[in-house]
């Protein structure tokens, strides 16, 4: 299986190789094949791109933003077109299965482009009165961006923030992980082909380093990164030198409440998808689920038999529904994290091995009795594993869910609409759920609270992080000064 691209980067409009950078291998999660092989962009790569970045946002920010939104909303129509091919090669870099990708990933990215495209002619200033003289704003754009991407939604996560990046008159450079380089690429083909002008939405590979001279040049005016907290802190550390705007999209032990008169099925329904939906691999997932005593084991009873009817398997069977993970590191990770389970005493309800033969699958995994102090109660697994913890009561729960470092995402299943709302508002966390799980439409701001990270993508919220407000005082009248 080969999923070679034309070359490793796309700058200025075109693509670019420059084999002097080191190779980055990539590698198909179901198999362990080698399917393409890329090169680092070298520092003078890296210049090109940030070059060819600056001279381009200087046109586009003078663009009517209605003509900006309509070459956005090209793309999407020419993604949806393509979704299918799209939805190949996001399984083909990530190893998640068609089944999903089909849904999940080019549409939405799709999603995101239609949106801020329709938003880009609704940005306006306001005025404000001041007697005889005036004060008027303007959004404007902050100039070249930089998105560091993780490697888990490749395409998605290359739209969310080149779309408001674009839309409001700004230029992007995209670093996708190492790991799953080849979605953004094609994602700059298709906004070029929709008549995005050269420059304005360039990718560029790399690991960290390459990452990290991005966010120090001094041509950058923001940083969008999707990553972990260690990443997190790092790029932050590394912007705020330059004084850069920053959007920190980082990871998560979120909790998912289940209180005993909620409905089972769909409680259950959302504790799966909040663990398993591409093999657990979900930055806002539900992986600390607090389940109040009386329908514990109801709970787990029927968890266990629907997690075991889980259709593993080849990605690009449309029957499958959980696939590998990323790669033979994330899995020893994940094996790691089950060991710990079970060392330190949580109880296995099902799964816990690897799968035998080639690639990274893991079973679907569950414990129970776990504690708060248990380590895969505290840290990030980012794999198929679900942690069910048993509670008593409201003001018990709310504590321990909100006794967490991170503030990504938190949930409810409730019958009771007063106690929902009643609990989500204690909820430390950027996005929560009520009676639901993990649904992220363009329409809602996504992001997190304490550790999390800083900033909101989507929504109308997206605004305020890809513009800045000029000010712009009027005098009417003589300048009175004193001298
Ligand atoms: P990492 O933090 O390892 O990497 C994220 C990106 O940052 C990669 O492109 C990486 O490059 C790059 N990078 C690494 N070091 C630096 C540096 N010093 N300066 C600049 N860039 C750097 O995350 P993963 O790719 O492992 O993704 C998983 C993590 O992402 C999880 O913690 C998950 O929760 C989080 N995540 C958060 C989301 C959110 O919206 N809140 C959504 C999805 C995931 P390379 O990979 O090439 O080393």
């Amino acid at each position: 299986m080969r999923a070679q691209p034309q070359a490793s980067h796309f700058i200025d409009g075109a693509y670019v190789e420059d084999s002097a950078g080191a190779p980055i291998d990539v590698v198909y999660a179901a198999s362990g094949e080698t399917i393409a092989r890329l090169h680092e962009a070298t520092p003078a790569v890296i210049d090109c791109a940030l070059a060819a970045a600056a001279r381009a946002q200087r046109d586009w920010a003078r663009l009517m933003p209605v003509e900006r939104g309509r070459i956005l909303q090209r793309a999407a129509a020419i993604m949806r077109e393509r979704n299918r091919e799209l939805s190949v090669l996001e399984t083909l870099d990530t190893g998640k299965p068609l089944q999903e990708t089909l849904v999940a990933d080019a549409t939405s990215g799709a999603d995101a482009l239609e949106y801020f495209g329709g938003m880009a002619a609704t940005v306006t200033g306001e005025s404000i009165p001041l007697g005889r003289d005036f004060v008027y704003t303007i959004r404007e754009p902050l100039g070249v961006c930089v998105g560091i991407g993780a490697w888990n939604y490749p395409t998605q996560i290359a739209c969310w923030k080149a779309a408001p990046a674009l839309a409001f008159g700004n230029a992007m450079v995209f670093k996708p992980s190492e790991v799953t380089p080849l979605c953004a690429l094609i994602v700059a083909e298709i906004l070029h082909e929709a008549g995005l002008p050269a420059g304005l939405f360039n990718v560029v590979q790399g690991r960290g380093a390459a990452g990290a001279s991005l966010v120090t040049d001094p041509r950058v005016a923001k940083v969008s990164l999707t990553g972990s907290v260690p990443t997190g802190r790092k790029v932050y550390a590394a912007a705020a030198e330059g004084v850069r705007h920053v959007t920190m999209e980082l990871g998560g032990k979120s909790p998912l409440i289940i209180f005993d008169d909620a409905s089972l099925e769909d409680a259950i329904g959302g504790a799966m998808l909040g663990n398993f939906y591409s093999s657990g691999q979900v930055c806002s997932n539900g992986t600390r689920v607090f389940v109040q005593r009386a329908i514990k084991e109801r709970f787990l009873e029927r968890l266990k038999a629907r997690t075991e009817a889980i259709a593993m398997g080849d990605p690009m069977d449309e029957a499958t529904q959980m696939g590998p993970l990323i790669n033979a590191a994330q899995m020893e990770k994940v094996l790691g994290y089950i060991e710990a389970g079970r060392n330190e005493g949580a109880r296995l309800v099902t799964g816990g091995a690897r799968l035998n033969g080639a690639g990274y699958y893991i079973q679907p995994t569950v414990f129970a009795d776990v504690t708060d102090t248990m380590t895969i109660a505290r840290e990030e697994i980012f794999g198929p594993v679900m942690a069910v913890l048993d509670f008593d009561t409201e003001e018990e729960v709310i504590a321990r869910a909100n006794d967490t470092e991170f503030g990504l995402s938190a949930g409810v299943f409730t019958s009771d609409l007063t106690r929902a709302h009643r609990v989500v508002s204690q909820l430390e966390a950027g996005t929560c759920w009520i009676n639901a799980y993990n649904l992220a439409p363009v329409e809602a701001p996504f992001g997190g609270s304490k550790l999390s990270g800083v900033g909101r993508e989507n929504s109308k919220a997206a605004v305020g992080h890809y513009t800045q407000i000029k000010s712009v005082y009027v005098g009417m009248g003589p300048v009175d000064a004193p001298y």
